[in-house]
């Protein structure tokens, strides 16, 4: 058995952004092949989502909303979003199997197939909201992740640690105030998305439940290594995950072309083995990972293979 899963499918390239958009219709693609050709592409188990049951999307997701991107897509190349959220024919289709990644990522590691997972998919998910695309994002992959674990599994409480440098305003929105998924940011700040900083902690019965730690611009793994250390581990100690989700997005790479940290390829790994430190003591070392940014496409593949190899030790 393969301790870790990576859950790929070929037809993330028909989402097409456009050549002059940073997320781009390959970015997937690459990191694929980086991965199959490295060393430790024969370590790993390969799996390809199937289809999704759009009742896991409305999960977190309005019918109004799912039906919006879908007749969206009929009328063709578009913009929503101010702009920012490029949509194609196949946009539907495609942010619908990047949901259904995910949820293969939670399948194959409650079955015990694997340890964890890294589902490399895209459009990536951590913007959307219940009733609006936002920054590239149509579906919260990662929010429906962990609705369908709770439900699928009976799991009672889900972590989601988001690294990618922009904070994941969707996935707190989801969580705001349910106890029973605890988000975690460390994210740039202030930035796009213009949310995330440190006194949003949740609401209602769900206050306390989140935690954002802004990194200020130029930040290195110091400034992460401190958060993970310092706020994430003895927040993680106290809630005791039964499962651990990761928005990994590599976006906060030196090299990335869309903000301004300064973690290096190494730097993933080191933040998945302390992430694997809490996943081992609470949940079996049960981890999901969701691709979800990282722009600088040299950077993006040899930031995940760190962040994979870290995650098959
Ligand atoms: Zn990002």
């Amino acid at each position: 058995m393969s301790q870790t899963a990576l859950i790929y499918h070929p037809d993330f390239e028909l989402h097409n952004t456009g050549n002059s958009h940073p997320e781009k219709r390959n970015r997937s693609k690459i990191i694929y092949d980086y991965i199959k050709k490295s060393a430790i592409s024969h370590e790993l188990a390969w799996f390809e989502p199937g289809p999704i049951d759009l009742r896991w999307v409305k999960k977190n997701h309005s019918i109004d909303y799912i039906n919006y991107v879908k007749n969206t897509c009929l009328l063709g190349d578009n913009t929503i979003d101010h702009g920012d959220t490029r949509v194609c024919p196949k946009t539907f289709e495609i942010a619908c199997l990047a949901a259904s990644s995910a949820i293969k990522g939670v399948d194959t590691v409650m079955n015990d197939n694997c340890q964890n997972a890294f589902c490399c998919c895209r459009p990536p998910g951590h913007h959307a909201l219940h009733s609006s695309a936002m920054g590239f994002c149509f579906f919260n992959n990662i929010a429906i992740a962990a609705r369908y674990a709770q439900e699928k599994y009976a799991l009672n409480k889900i972590l989601i640690i988001d690294w990618d440098v922009h904070h994941g305003n969707g996935t707190q929105a989801s969580f705001y105030n349910d106890p029973s998924v605890f988000f975690f940011s460390a994210h740039q700040y202030p930035f796009y998305p213009g949310s995330g900083s440190s006194e949003e902690k949740g609401v209602g019965h769900g206050m306390g439940y989140t935690l954002n730690v802004p990194m200020p611009a130029g930040a290195s793994i110091e400034h992460y290594r401190r958060a993970f250390n310092l706020s994430l581990t003895p927040t993680a100690y106290k809630f005791r995950p039964d499962l651990i989700l990761i928005s990994a997005g590599f976006d906060a790479h030196r090299n990335d072309p869309l903000a301004t940290i300064s973690l290096k390829n190494e730097d993933f790994g080191e933040l998945t083995y302390l992430v694997k430190d809490i996943a081992e003591h609470f949940c079996h070392g049960r981890i999901v990972s969701v691709l979800e940014g990282g722009y600088n496409l040299s950077a993006l593949p040899r930031s995940v293979y760190q962040h994979i190899n870290a995650l098959k030790h």
